[in-house]
């Protein structure tokens, strides 16, 4: 059993509100959220960062971008936008160490980093 966060949030030890649950995926709000919309989108199984992906993992991804987008319709920004950052490792920004996509809505991003 993994000694991680996000893998105790998905094992209800640790609260959350759940915004999208699947056998797969969970999606819930930010506890610290960088804009009026921030929910964390991660995989069910413990997969560290992106780099960890293994070529099993690939169909995983295309649903997590899937869920996303759900998610995004069900909070009402399809249309305006939104924004999906994963942070990467160290230099990347990461904090927690298991993979995670931060949907980003409900205003719009001035800085463009790319
Ligand atoms: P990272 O910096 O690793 O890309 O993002 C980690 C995110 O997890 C941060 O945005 C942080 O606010 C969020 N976070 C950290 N601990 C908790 C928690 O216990 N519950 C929730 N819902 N979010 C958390
Ligand atoms: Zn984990």
């Amino acid at each position: 059993m993994e000694d991680c966060l996000f893998c105790k949030i998905i094992r209800g030890e640790i609260p959350s509100t759940k915004v999208y649950e699947d056998n797969e995926i969970l999606a819930f709000k930010d506890i610290n959220p960088a804009a009026p919309i921030h929910i964390l989108v991660i995989p069910k199984k413990h997969i560290t960062s992106l780099a960890y992906l293994k070529k099993e993992d690939e169909i995983l991804v295309g649903k997590i971008y899937s869920a996303i987008n759900q998610i995004a319709e069900e909070q009402g920004v399809k249309e305006k936008g939104y924004r999906v950052i994963v942070n990467c490792g160290k230099d990347g920004g990461q904090e927690v160490m298991h993979l995670h996509f931060h949907l980003l809505a409900g205003k719009q991003f001035g800085e463009k980093i790319v």
